[in-house]
């Protein structure tokens, strides 16, 4: 004779945190953050190590001299929420899109070559995947054209569309940008669709002339760059080796004065000996007046003298607490900091993300190399590797599928007991590649910096919704989120 066991409830997969006195949980199925009272914790501790059927969770709520009934209804709603479940279910995992999903935004590589000779460049430097020999240099207005027709095309259902211009050095063909400009506002305008730009740049070619057009096209400007003169000399460099922060300095100081129409953000690559982040984004943010700064570590194999190694990773991460402290101290009072590193993730916290891949590269994001070759994103253009069709005929399904199979979280194992996937599912298809040459494979390498990191931004959120929710709720307007 079979004994039928009665089902039990265990706890869901959660991550608890506590913020300004308040206790919440990150379900971790849902992307979504609970505050939960002292009613709440009673269940999830009786839950703890253990499952307990209906029936014994109920006597044990109210042996605690809980009513039966508001036990019982207690009961059923965490089970509605899914804070608890029935037995230890497998991880719930996040569907893939469809195998139709709309095209959102294209990266025109408008160049693949530099004026400057950066060491740590994924594009130039020891680790690069680009197979450039024997393909243009510089991307036609042609090929432009018709990656907006493509983008336009593919874009099925969506009201706007965006284009970021990226290289090489991005300026090094600002009159294809220019004109692809004016081609593509027609031709979206004649699709019924709006259309955005930005564009990233070394800020070495940067004009007066060039700062106005940025700015009546109102094109968001990202600089890459790394600090003050001793950090950016070290290794943005150019092929001389001549440091290039005296070149940028004054340039960057027009563009910040007469680019009034979009933020100017500076990115910084972090490496072995650039890790002081505070000092880093004062300069950046204060001194020079960037209105965002964000920082991340090199992509790049273990192996190479640049790298992040554990202790260089600690120090960055003691860091950007400091900065998130400030964040913080400042979104209380309700202005805003500056420091994007925490601004991408409350953003993403606030839109409740819970990812089925790390980005949108090769999903609604496609990078396109200047001989129209298209790719998962900027950082794979010209690699033969990683086409994926070609604006003249088109996305390659085939190959598009295969990559988003492989990058999906529930095909990397070691994701599915994290509770940080949500946010994460597994880090960049590009730094994957260079690191474990598959696409595919989840960045273990940075796992326990990714959940340190998270946990520090969902206690920012948490303080915020228990002391200045009006901040949370003016920031997701502000960010095109609510
Ligand atoms: S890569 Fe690491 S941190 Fe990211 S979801 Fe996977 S296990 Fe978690
Ligand atoms: S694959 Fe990496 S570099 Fe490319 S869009 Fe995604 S996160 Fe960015």
């Amino acid at each position: 004779m079979t004994v039928m066991q009665a089902p039990a409830y265990a706890r869901a997969e959660y991550h608890g945190f506590e913020a300004s006195g308040s206790h919440f949980v990150y379900l971790v199925s849902a992307g979504a953050i609970f505050e939960i009272d002292a009613d709440v914790r009673a269940v999830l501790a009786r839950l703890d190590g253990q499952q307990l059927t209906h029936a014994a969770l109920v006597r044990e709520l109210s042996s605690d001299g809980t009513d039966p009934d508001e036990a019982e209804a207690l009961v059923r709603e965490l089970r509605a929420a899914r804070l608890i479940q029935l037995g230890a279910a497998a991880p719930v995992m996040p569907q893939a899109p469809p195998a139709d999903f709309p095209l959102q935004a294209l990266v025109l590589n408008v160049t693949n070559q530099c004026n400057l000779a950066c060491t740590y460049c994924y594009e130039f430097g020891a680790d690069k995947i680009a197979t450039p020999a024997g393909k243009p240099k510089y991307m036609t207005l042609e090929t432009a054209k018709a990656s907006v027709d493509l983008l336009i095309n593919e874009a099925v259902g969506r009201k706007a569309v965006h284009i970021t211009f990226f290289g090489g050095e991005t300026l090094m063909n600002f009159k294809l940008l220019r004109d692809v400009v004016g081609y593509a506002n027609g031709a979206t305008a004649a699709a019924g669709k709006a259309i955005t730009y930005s564009l990233t740049t070394n800020a070495t070619l940067l004009t007066s002339e060039i700062v106005t057009f940025l700015s009546d096209n109102r094109v968001g400007v990202t600089v890459s760059m790394d600090g003050p003169p001793d950090v950016q000399d070290k290794h943005r460099v150019y092929k001389n080796g001549k440091g290039s922060y005296a070149v940028i300095e004054p340039r960057l100081r027009t563009l910040i004065a007469h680019h009034k129409t979009r933020a100017i953000t500076a990115r910084v690559t972090l490496t072995e000996g650039v890790t002081d982040v505070v000092r880093i984004f004062r300069h950046l943010k204060d001194d020079l007046g960037f209105h965002e700064v964000g920082f991340a570590p090199v992509t790049t194999g273990e192996e190479r003298a640049y790298s992040l190694d554990d202790n260089g990773m600690d120090s960055v991460l003691a860091q950007f607490n400091i900065l998130a402290e400030e964040w913080l101290e400042y979104a209380l009072r309700g202005e805003s900091h500056g420091f994007t590193n925490v601004s991408e993730t409350i953003s993403e916290l606030i839109s409740g993300v819970n990812k089925s891949h790390p980005c949108g590269a090769g999903l609604g994001l496609m990078g396109v190399s200047p001989s129209g070759d298209l790719s998962p994103c900027h950082r794979f253009t010209d690699a033969d590797t990683h086409t994926m069709g070609h604006v003249s005929s088109g996305i390659d399904r085939a190959k598009q599928g295969a990559f988003l199979a492989k990058g999906h979280v529930e095909a990397k194992y070691d994701c599915q007991s994290c509770w940080a996937r949500p946010l994460c599912a597994g880090g960049c298809h590009h730094e994957a590649f260079v690191r474990y040459g598959d696409t595919g494979h989840a960045n273990l390498h940075y796992c326990d910096w990714i959940r340190q990191w998270t946990d520090t931004c969902l206690r920012i959120y948490g303080v915020l919704a228990v002391q200045n929710p009006g901040f949370l709720e003016r920031f997701a307007e502000r960010k095109g989120l609510s």
